[in-house]
């Protein structure tokens, strides 16, 4: 009998196989990666035209003798790692390290692991695919060269052991973006007017928002404005002067990519971008189900495509025609939008097999994974229903020629809703509007009016960034996740609740990869790279020719950095606080957690102590220093040196001033300082200091 070896790279996904092909099969594990580039050195050779360098990962030597092992005793060996360039490199790299000669490669791929899937792959088995195995191979060196090249210099400038990387060091940048935009925002002042009716015949009153005049929307930016509107609506009669019946439709959502499944997950259920990959990855592999074994749960979740297979596409139509009724489905797909990206070749993420309900499953998978699988299954279902239909009614009321308005909807037919609803479609019911008609009779009872100041674009969340890296063309689905664990552990970044904040060495190593390697941490720059390494996976662009245009630029910038580095020779700051436990002024340096005091005297003394930076102002409570502070994750304030005593903080810096109106402090926003207290509303243009 013949003997077949399948190689994947997870213990997991190798049990979920070896039950779908028979006896002369044996299925086994490569624990990921087995080469790389070497750890301790660039490892690409830079004067023989970049040629890479891999060596056996350590701890990997038993893998691959076993490996060996099993190899000799099989006629033939199938290469089974995930669909993507990654999982192409690790195959390749498996085929380098055992030495697999041309004939005896078989490459397989699946996008979900199912026996059908495994079966028919087996069938069209092929060679190893070198267009994605370079495009990884590239994305690999460039990640190498930047994070190897550049590193030393942040050693030199700030700490030894900081790092900098390709993809992280523009996502650094565009969340400091960000803070800087959100610190210099300045709030305007509006007020909302709502007007409560009575009308006849009924006792709750009808509450109606104002909207401005017939002709034009109104703002009301201040309190003089809101009263002369008020005082023109006096004693005057309302009349409702037009009611509207209408109908909205909203469209069901698109089947998850990663991209779309990161950012629900963490809006819905609160997992960081990476436990969602991790659980993920687990329903893809496969999960022990009562009664039917180890299951594929989920389509390969790395992908950027809403595309659906055809057979899925008939058997989920079918499934919501039975469970829902035929209405509930929806018509024949238009052509499902090709975005031209070479990873349309794969699927959306969704199940491998609709009729397994959330409910059938719920028993055999833990809370998280069922939570995620349920949100996905739902997904995939609600993409391929009818849209939800909304009844509007829109009323329209004259006051002495002022308008204002009640709107309300409700849902006519669920559509899609039926599975998949969030907060944000529910309907607001407004049960009055039904009976009202343009002669129902309306009499003031009172005005409810509200000052309200707009807000500053949040602060970024996982969710958001994960959707800002992709619509700027800077991220892939492999790289979402990553990145921004990298700059957590970092700590550049420090997450609090679900918001990102800079931390202080976030702040240092930005300002140092703005100076020094502005294209690195380049938007369009970066896209373009990601650009290129699609054409290399497409066969359109050779993978050395992009590494060899990016080397030249990098290799000058480093250069200069350095020589620049070496004329400014930064030496230790030292600060006016002494050491008591040796008498030497104590110097300024960088920890993990931003600047922090250390005893020149090192290694004899080792007084280290907790660094407050002053800003040069004055406390406006008590007349203390203000410092700089920070929150226990990280995230930067402005606060008294002498709390807890004094309670004195804000987020933006003060400025020294004081309000003329009201005595707060005044806040530095861009170019104008504003005042603490919001309501008070007090600003001025800021006169710039010489040091500045
Ligand atoms: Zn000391
Ligand atoms: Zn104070
Ligand atoms: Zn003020």
């Amino acid at each position: 009998m013949a003997k077949y070896l399948v190689i994947v790279e997870s213990p997991a996904k190798a049990k979920t196989i070896n039950k779908f092909l028979g006896s002369n099969y044996h299925v086994v594990a490569s624990n990921g990666h087995v080469r790389d580039l070497p750890k301790s050195q660039l490892g690409i050779d830079i004067e023989n035209d970049f040629e890479p360098r891999y060596i056996t990962i350590r701890g990997k030597g038993d893998i691959l003798a076993m490996l060996r092992k099993e190899v000799k005793k099989a006629d033939k060996v199938y290469l089974a790692t995930d669909p993507d360039r990654e999982g192409e490199a690790i195959s390749w790299h498996l085929a380098q390290a055992l030495k697999l000669e041309g004939k005896q490669i078989h490459r397989i791929t699946f996008n979900e692991i199912t026996k059908t899937a495994v079966k028919n792959s087996i069938k069209e088995a092929r060679e190893i695919d070198m267009d994605l195995v370079d495009a990884q191979q590239a994305r690999r060196m460039l990640d190498r060269m930047v994070g190897y090249k550049i590193s030393p210099v942040l050693w030199v400038k700030v700490k030894r052991g900081l790092s900098a990387g390709r993809v992280q060091s523009v996502a650094l940048r565009i969340i400091c973006d960000r803070e800087k935009e959100i610190d210099s925002f300045i709030p305007e002042e509006y007020w909302s007017l709502d007007v409560l009716l009575d009308v006849k015949g009924e006792k709750k009153p009808l509450t109606a928002k104002f909207y401005g005049k017939e002709k034009e929307k109104m703002e009301i930016r201040s309190k003089a404005e809101l009263d002369k509107i008020l005082s023109g609506l006096e004693n005057q009669p309302y009349k409702i002067t037009n009611i509207k019946n209408g109908e909205r439709t909203k469209k069901p959502p698109l089947p998850f990519t990663t991209s779309t499944l990161q950012q629900e997950a963490s809006k819905l259920l609160n997992f960081s971008t990476q436990k969602t990959m991790r659980i993920a990855q687990q329903l893809y592999e496969g999960i022990d189900i009562k009664g039917n074994g180890t299951v594929g749960l989920i389509t390969y979740l790395r992908t950027d495509s809403t595309r659906i297979s055809e057979e899925a596409d008939e058997s989920v139509r079918k499934y919501i025609g039975q469970v829902y009724g035929d209405e509930f489905v929806i018509g024949k797909m238009k052509d499902s939008k090709k975005n031209g990206k070479i990873q349309d070749a794969h699927e959306a993420i969704r199940p491998s097999n609709s009729e397994m309900s959330p409910t059938k499953v719920k028993e055999s998978l833990s809370r998280d994974q069922f939570r995620l699988y349920q949100l996905i299954w739902s997904r995939f279902v609600a993409s391929r229903m009818a849209d939800a239909v909304y009844g509007t009614t829109n009323v329209k009321i004259n006051c002495n020629g002022y308008i204002f308005t009640v709107t309300a909807s409700k849902i006519k037919f669920e559509g899609f809703l039926a599975v998949y609803k969030h907060a944000e479609d529910k309907a607001d019911t407004n049960l009055l509007l039904k009976k009202l008609s343009e002669d129902s009779e309306l009499s003031f009872n009172e005005f409810e009016s509200k000052q309200h100041f707009t807000q500053p674009p949040a602060h970024f969340t996982e969710a958001a960034l994960v959707k800002t890296l992709e619509e700027l063309g800077i991220g892939r689905p492999s790289t979402y996740a990553p990145t921004i664990t990298t700059i957590i552990a970092r700590r550049y970044v420090a997450k609090e609740n679900k918001n990102l904040y800079v931390t202080e060495l976030g702040e240092v190593v930005n300002q140092i990869m703005r100076d020094a390697f502005s294209s690195i941490v380049d938007v369009s720059f970066t896209a373009n790279l990601e650009y290129l390494l699609d054409k290399v996976e497409e066969g359109a662009v050779n993978y050395k020719t992009v590494i060899r245009n990016f080397y030249p630029d990098l290799d000058e910038a480093v250069q200069k950095a350095e020589k620049e580095l070496e004329e400014v020779k930064i030496a230790d700051e030292v600060s006016d606080v002494v050491c008591e436990q040796c008498g030497r002024n104590m110097v300024i340096k960088y920890g993990p957690h931003g600047k922090f005091l250390a005893c020149p005297g090192f290694p004899e003394c080792k007084n280290t102590k907790t660094y407050f930076e002053k800003i040069g102002v004055a406390c406006p409570k008590c007349g203390k220093e203000i410092v700089i502070r920070k929150t226990q994750k990280g995230r930067k304030y402005y606060g008294c040196e002498d709390n807890p005593e004094c309670d004195f903080m804000t987020w933006q810096k003060p400025s020294g001033k004081l309000c003329p109106k009201c005595g707060n402090a005044l806040l530095i926003k861009g170019q104008k300082l504003v005042c603490a207290d919001i309501a008070c509303g007090y600003r001025e243009d800021r006169v710039k200091e010489d040091n500045e």
